[in-house]
């Protein structure tokens, strides 16, 4: 069964979709289960990915990268999360939040900190949400005061993709206090990991995206320079605004990716159970929830490569990410739910594939915004 079949990909991006595909089954298919058990940030296979020149590729070549637009971004998203979502999380988080220095930062900043994580030497974070918050990006309290040529950081980011890992992270801090204009207060920094006053941890352990770490930052007193501001401050609501258009079509990707793996392994169990003399695909109740996921697979993936489209072109862009990331992550939700039922009891079985994907399809529909605040968007910018 191909379900990523690539007829809907625009042609530019076929060719790295077939390098993602290889990849996927040479690295990550193999090793998915035992990351998934162990817990364990893959290592070795972001650096093969590093070496296949599949990660941190989206940074323009002028840095150092291959410059990957949002289509062949979302061909590759699609095969590594298809693959499995947690390994594939860690290779895509590696250079998460590079896009903001690279649009918005100076030759200066994508010099020293850009460069090395195309190249694969460095690696990258974005530090938003915080343990009060996820959602009110307007309300979020770490707090940056400028110093001289400096910047003091204070605060707690909460959920941090490489918090420990990463070389540096982006963040996002508040630097203004003003209540008429919400959206002016916050800022976006490079902040360094080995800065004194950055200190980060592992979260407890998660049930699901387990091959992917994400930390609790705490800053005490971490001065930064002031050269380390990204763009202007207070941009920065407006510049992750901007980032999340992308970033949700990228989201969508992994919706898609995990709700394949879903449908595969349904199509696969129910045409290979035999119980009461046929096989359990021959019962129409059956056929008619496999057609289901089918139906709602096929709606999120048209809709998903409409919106890269509608984003790529500046289309209403914050409506069409929101569409997509909503409908592709709820189809993954909901046709792996449908997937286990018709495993039956072997669906709870550790060792099986769908009981991973069924836990890792409750991810997507809560990161980079979760989908309530995803449908404030699509009613508040709707045409
Ligand atoms: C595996 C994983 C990786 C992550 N990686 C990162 C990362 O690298 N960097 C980073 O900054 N963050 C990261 N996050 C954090 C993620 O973006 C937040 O979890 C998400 O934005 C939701 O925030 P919250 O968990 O604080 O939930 P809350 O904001 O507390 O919301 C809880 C629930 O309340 C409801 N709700 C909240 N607000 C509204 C509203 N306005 N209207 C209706 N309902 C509402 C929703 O049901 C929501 O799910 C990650 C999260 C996970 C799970």
């Amino acid at each position: 069964m191909e379900l990523l079949d690539e007829s809907i990909v625009p042609e530019h991006a076929r060719d790295v979709k077939v390098e993602a595909r290889e990849f996927a089954r040479e690295h990550i298919e193999p090793n998915a289960q035992e990351c998934f058990q162990a817990g364990e940030y893959p290592e070795e296979i972001l650096e093969a990915g590093q070496e296949a020149d599949l990660v941190a590729q989206d940074i323009p070549e002028e840095w150092g990268g291959r410059g990957l637009d949002l289509a062949q971004l979302l061909a590759i998203t699609e095969e590594f999360y298809r693959a499995d979502a947690g390994i594939a999380l860690t290779l895509q988080l590696a250079s998460f939040g590079c896009e903001i220095t690279y649009e918005h930062g100076t030759d200066e900043q994508c010099e020293e900190y850009i460069r090395p994580v195309a190249a694969g030497e460095q690696r990258s974070g974005l530090a938003v949400s915080e343990p009060e918050t996820g959602s009110d990006l307007s309300g979020m309290q770490t707090r940056a005061e400028k110093d001289g040529d400096e910047y003091v950081i204070n605060g707690e980011k909460y959920w941090i993709g490489n918090g420990v890992e990463a070389d540096w992270v982006t963040l996002y801090a508040r630097t203004g206090d003003d209540e008429d204009n919400p959206y002016g207060n916050h800022s976006m920094f490079i902040v360094p990991t080995d800065t004194d006053g950055y200190e980060a941890e592992h979260i407890p352990e998660k049930m699901a995206m387990r091959a992917s770490k994400q930390a609790h930052i705490e800053f005490d007193d971490c001065r930064i320079p002031a050269s380390n501001l990204i763009g202007e401050e207070g941009d920065g609501f407006m510049l992750l605004a901007d980032f999340f258009n992308h970033g949700r079509v990228a989201v969508a990707g992994h919706g898609l990716g995990i709700a394949a793996a879903a449908i595969e392994e349904a199509w696969e169990f129910t045409h290979d159970r035999e119980e009461f003399g046929r096989t359990i695909s021959d019962f129409q109740a059956v056929q008619h929830g496999l057609a289901d996921m089918l139906l709602e697979f096929e709606s999120a993936r048209t809709l998903t490569w409409r919106a890269r489209e509608k984003v790529a072109n500046e289309g209403n862009a914050g409506y069409w990410a929101a569409m997509a990331k909503t409908k592709a992550t709820e189809t993954a939700v909901d046709v792996s739910e449908q997937s286990m039922q018709f495993h039956g009891g072997r669906s709870i079985l550790d060792e099986r594939r769908i009981a991973r994907v069924f836990r890792d399809a409750r991810i997507p529909v809560i990161y980079e915004g979760a989908n309530e605040i995803q449908r404030n968007l699509i009613y508040g910018q709707a045409p």
